[in-house]
């Protein structure tokens, strides 16, 4: 038998790694837009034919080649960027695989002139199929014009796999303007089919954001704008009133590359949430900067996805900033400063500066730089008692999660303040002992080990969840009829929302009929909830459940479920007696997760005698 491994000609080598870098035509104008930006060129010219199928031009007036680099620059792992494994993690181009003009050689005709300042002349050389065909010296000014043509003319399977002119142009266009974006400080112009497209003079990048969106966003945009010593975020969001149906004008880099990602952008999103419609989208160009240490762009072959070292510290400064500005701008006087509740429970994010933290911290990188007073997240308003009691409540020995440690445990943090007994054994309260309320909010309850600080509210919010939630699994709540049933009118749109929430709601206790032209009539209520005001709690119930943000994917069912029990819950501010109380208590602890609401928020804290007689020096 004849051996049958064979190394690959680097024709066809390179052909198939270009398969992962140049996917089609604006893949191939992403890469040379950003070699001519890592060149250092002032002024970036693109020009297109038949959507960059006959022809994709990138010509820029940068560093240019000299003759041994304009042929060494189309090997496969070529590059000027890197040199050492270290260099890695500090990358600072927007190039650094050299992959790039190997593949675009790989699967184009590829033209290159390129002549450097100190040059008397510079280099033209011709390749196809990855083969110079011709070089010689050739007059030109300094920098670098590349020209690629026919792209796939050497792979037809993938020229076929080619979408339409318009659709590849859309992708063209993309991937332009957020090289646009990226560098405001440099003129681009774009060129299709002999039509210009873009012609954007240097300028501030609210000017870039303006010639691109159009002038009626002058008005629209507010500025977004947080440095701390770990990361910086710089850019503009869009006010409400611009928020589009379709997902658009969104964009997000990190150092300066656009990227792709779910999470940050849920930050971004949930910074709006109840400023807009949860069908819309705001728009936004938001700039991360942060040490290239503390992110991999090595991730994807085309970078646009990349990974933190520490993801939920990124999210949250998003998330807050973005509230910050928008709230800066007073679009929302009533805006809720909170960080999303599980965000703000991670101790590097409540609570990153306690004295003994900075200690423990100290020989991590990550939060080594923080400083109190520029984080962004660090917004003190009324609705930070939170974070007090937490800070007071906060052990001295308690150790201080290391970042990768904090990934690998994502569940809700805040279950780390708590005692693990609650997770593993069953709460012994003394039942006949008498209990406290504090502020009508409040309820102190003697533990074994010290006690529980309570949260009426949150803990009802809890403790119906479960209830509704098993009610619509099963037969359903009992229903108290209405002496008197009462009408809702509702708005057509409301109306054809509520429609489908009948037959559930039917089983969390509500007789509710439709009686035609968005009427409904009430017939009974749940028969544990007090009547009297049932149409503004269906009311309120419809608009937190019009408001759950589009990217949390609840069932219908779920959104009703978690809507109405936020409804139904008692509120903070009401006065109990000590049954109530202790019912609350009760059947807070028989709740499946009886420690958090079901937004994350924790609904009691437990204060323990060692702890405290630490905090007393005791
Ligand atoms: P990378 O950008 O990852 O280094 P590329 O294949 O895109 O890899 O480019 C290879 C090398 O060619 C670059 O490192 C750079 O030195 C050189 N080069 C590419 N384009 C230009 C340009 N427009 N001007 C000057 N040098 C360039
Ligand atoms: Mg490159």
């Amino acid at each position: 038998m004849p051996d049958t491994i064979n190394l690959l000609p680097d024709s066809l080598a390179n052909q198939i790694a270009a398969g992962e870098v140049i996917q089609r035509p604006a893949s191939a104008v992403k890469e040379l837009l950003e070699n001519a930006v890592d060149a250092g060129a002032a002024e970036i010219r693109l020009v297109v034919h038949d959507a960059g199928k006959a022809l994709i031009q990138v010509t820029d007036n940068g560093s240019g080649m000299s003759e041994i680099d304009a042929r060494m620059c189309f090997e496969r792992h070529a590059t000027s960027k890197i040199s050492q494994v270290d260099d890695l993690f500090h990358i600072r181009t927007m190039g650094f695989r050299g992959e790039a003009l190997a593949s675009i050689a790989a699967v184009a005709q590829v033209e290159l002139r390129t002549k450097r300042e100190q040059d008397e002349s510079g280099t033209y050389i011709e390749i196809e199929n990855s083969q110079v065909i011709k070089q010689e010296p050739v007059a030109t000014t300094t920098g670098t014009c590349i020209a690629m043509k026919n792209l796939f003319f050497s792979v037809p399977a993938r020229r076929n796999f080619l979408k339409s002119n318009a659709a590849e142009m859309r992708h063209i266009i993309d991937e332009f303007l957020r090289v646009a974006l990226a560098f405001p400080q440099l003129f681009f112009s774009f060129t299709s089919n002999n039509q210009q497209v873009f012609h954007l003079e240097r300028g501030t990048l609210k000017q870039r954001v303006v010639q691109i969106l159009g002038n009626q966003y002058t008005s629209k945009l507010v500025t977004v704008h947080e440095n701390t010593d770990y990361l910086n975020i710089h850019g503009f969001v869009g006010k409400p009133d611009t928020a589009k149906k379709t997902r658009g004008d969104q964009y997000l880099f990190v150092n300066n590359r656009f990227i792709k990602s779910a999470y940050l952008n849920h930050a971004v999103m949930s910074a709006y949430q109840q400023l807009i419609p949860s069908d819309s989208f705001p728009l936004y160009v938001l700039f991360i900067d942060l040490d290239p240490q503390q992110v991999d762009v090595n991730v994807h072959p085309t970078k646009q996805e990349i990974k933190f070292e520490d993801e939920k510290i990124v999210y949250a400064f998003v998330q807050a900033a973005v509230k910050h500005a928008l709230a800066q701008h007073s679009i929302t006087p009533t805006l809720d400063f909170d960080l999303d509740a599980g965000i703000q429970q991670l101790e590097a994010v409540s609570k990153p500066f306690t004295e003994q933290d900075k200690a423990a911290a100290a020989s991590s990188p990550l939060y080594s730089s923080f400083s109190k007073a520029n984080q962004a997240h660090f917004i003190e308003t009324d609705k930070s008692e939170l974070r007090h009691w937490k800070e007071f409540y906060e052990p001295a020995s308690q150790p201080t999660n290391s970042p990768t440690q904090q990934r690998e445990q994502p569940a809700p943090a805040f279950n780390s303040l708590l005692s693990a007994t609650y997770q593993s054994q069953p709460l012994q309260l003394d039942e006949t002992a008498d209990l406290v309320q504090l502020l009508n909010t409040y309820i102190l309850v003697p533990s074994p080990a010290g006690y529980l600080l309570l949260h009426q509210q949150a803990a009802h919010e809890r403790i119906l969840y479960e209830r509704y939630a098993s009610a619509v699994q099963s037969q359903g709540m009992a229903v108290q009829n209405s002496l008197f049933p009462l009408t809702l009118r509702l708005s057509a749109q409301d109306a054809a929302l509520f429609n489908e929430l009948i037959t559930d709601l039917n089983l969390l206790g509500y007789s509710i009929e439709p009686f035609g032209n968005n009427d409904f009539v009430i017939q009974g209520t749940p028969a544990d909830l007090d009547q009297g005001n049932e149409k503004q709690v269906i009311e309120s119930m419809l608009e937190q459940y019009k408001h759950f943000s589009p990217d949390l994917k609840f069932s219908k069912r779920e959104k009703l479920v978690r809507s109405l029990a936020g409804q139904h819950a008692l509120k903070a501010g009401k006065r109990l007696t000590q049954r109530e109380m202790h019912l609350l208590v009760q059947e807070l602890f028989q709740c499946d997760t009886p420690n958090a609401t079901i937004t994350g928020n924790p609904t009691y804290l437990e204060f323990k005698k060692d702890q405290l007689d630490k905090m007393f020096g005791r």
